[in-house]
């Protein structure tokens, strides 16, 4: 199947028919070549209802996951944002379709590497990408008008609630290295700050300072 055939399906069925009604991130789920950012033996896998391995034990996340946290920002455009774990770079290059700029942290090299190839063969030139422990955020870019963090934490990392603007929201899987929340944080004053609980949802561990240690469990 040609893969706009099969990502137009992808949007209707796993988007808009599970409730995202964003026409904006209905827009960017359409445009952004999800298969260029799997390897070429999954790419007839990319618009499956599924993740799939990047690598480095690493994962893409389900459209539809991506395509909810995107919409759980609440973008209007004009947005600077922060993105940790870039992983494939498909999270970072969906809200480059939504915001002005995307500021994007990941963790492992060749990962970050490979994502800056595959965005710039694309034309998302919005997006910076660091190779850093993002657990601390991007403190030279702070603040952010949303933090999307597609790692799991242990515990919400305190640079993150520091780097949020005043009315931004932070979306981040907050729970065991097994299973988490997703949970939707809103600073709503200097120092006070609104938690929501989403939905329940599996990532890969949020490794780093403040988030996983290796040796945790
Ligand atoms: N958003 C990605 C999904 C990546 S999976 C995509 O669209 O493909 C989570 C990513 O978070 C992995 O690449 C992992 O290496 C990275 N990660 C884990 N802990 C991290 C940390 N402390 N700082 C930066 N990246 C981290």
């Amino acid at each position: 199947m040609e893969f706009s055939i099969a990502r137009r399906q992808m949007v209707e069925r796993q988007i808009k028919g599970r409730g995202i009604t964003d026409p904006r991130v209905i827009d960017a789920m359409l445009k952004v070549p999800r298969h260029l950012f799997v390897e070429e033996a999954l790419q007839s896998q990319a618009y499956g209802d599924y993740a799939l391995p990047i690598g480095e034990k690493q994962t893409i996340s389900q459209p539809f996951i991506v395509a909810y946290m995107t919409e759980a920002l609440r973008l209007k455009g004009g947005e600077k944002l922060l993105d940790v774990g870039t992983g494939s770079g498909y999270q970072a290059a969906v809200l480059g379709q939504l915001a002005s700029r995307v500021y994007s942290v990941e963790r492992i090299v060749s990962l970050a590497r490979r994502a800056r190839r595959v965005l710039d063969s694309i034309g998302s030139s919005n997006i910076n990408i660091k190779v850093t422990d993002g657990t601390f955020g991007w403190e030279d870019q702070a603040p952010f008008d949303g933090i999307l963090v597609a790692a799991g934490a242990p515990s919400v990392p305190e640079e993150y609630l520091k780097q949020l603007a005043i009315g931004a929201h932070l979306v981040i899987p907050v729970g065991t290295r097994g299973a988490q929340k997703l949970m939707r944080v809103t600073r709503v004053g200097a120092e006070r700050f609104e938690e929501e609980e989403l939905l329940d949802c599996r990532f890969v561990p949020l490794l780093g300072q403040h988030g996983w240690k290796n040796e945790d469990r």
